[in-house]
């Protein structure tokens, strides 16, 4: 069987990365989003183990000794990591599996797993990023100047990944992440062979 595709989606705080992927998970068969862990509060919208794993800071700090993450970050003074046996365990089993994570993560993924596909999503503008995030409601008004100050940083970033996908709607976000997963899945890179020609 072959190993599924390890999905990296990162960009701007605010820009729907949750949407596209949720729209994504309902539109494709055999595609997963991984739970990262994090020391964040949960929101009053979020549940244990469905957005996120919640975790305390000690408990954290002890899975980063322990080698538990394939990727971690400090991100907005909070942290947050993928756990590596859930990567290992999704892609041997054949389903591909979304990491929705920070340019820093991204950034230890891309070196230490080879066949990762990164995409940065961009808002259609950073005035329409800007009016995503103050019109949320779910934070303070000084998380909100900090998460414009860090969303127009991390704009800055999208030179690293393989694709950018505009999020003009997300019908159409989401049409493209797919197109961009079955485009890998015809790789020769990924041992992709014409019927006959071994590997089946
Ligand atoms: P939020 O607190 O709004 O859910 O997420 C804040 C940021 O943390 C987002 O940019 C999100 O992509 C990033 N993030 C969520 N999970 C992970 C993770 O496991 N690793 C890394 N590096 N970033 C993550």
């Amino acid at each position: 069987m072959a190993e599924g595709i390890l999905l990296i989606i990162s960009g701007p705080s605010g820009v729907g990365k949750g949407t596209v992927c949720r729209r994504l998970i309902e539109i494709r068969g055999n595609l997963r989003l991984s739970v990262s862990t994090t020391t964040r509060p949960p929101r009053s919208s979020e549940e244990e183990g469905r957005e996120y794993n919640f975790t305390d800071l000690p408990r954290f700090k002890e899975m980063i000794k322990e080698g538990a993450f394939l990727e971690w970050a400090q991100v907005h003074s909070h942290y947050y990591g993928t756990r590596l046996e859930v990567v290992r365990e999704v892609l041997s089993g054949g389903e591909d599996l979304i990491l929705e994570i920070d340019v820093q993560g991204a950034a230890q993924v891309r070196k230490n797993t080879p066949g990762a596909v990164s995409i940065f999503l961009a808002p259609p503008s950073l005035e329409a990023l800007e009016e995503r995030i103050r019109g949320r409601g779910t934070e303070d008004t000084l998380r909100i100047r900090q998460r414009l100050i860090a969303a127009r940083e991390e704009m800055q970033a999208y030179h690293l990944y393989d694709y950018v996908v505009v999020n003009d709607t997300v019908e159409q976000a989401a049409g493209l992440v797919g197109s961009i997963i079955d485009a890998e899945k015809c790789r020769v890179s990924r041992g992709v062979r014409p019927p006959g020609w071994g590997g089946e």
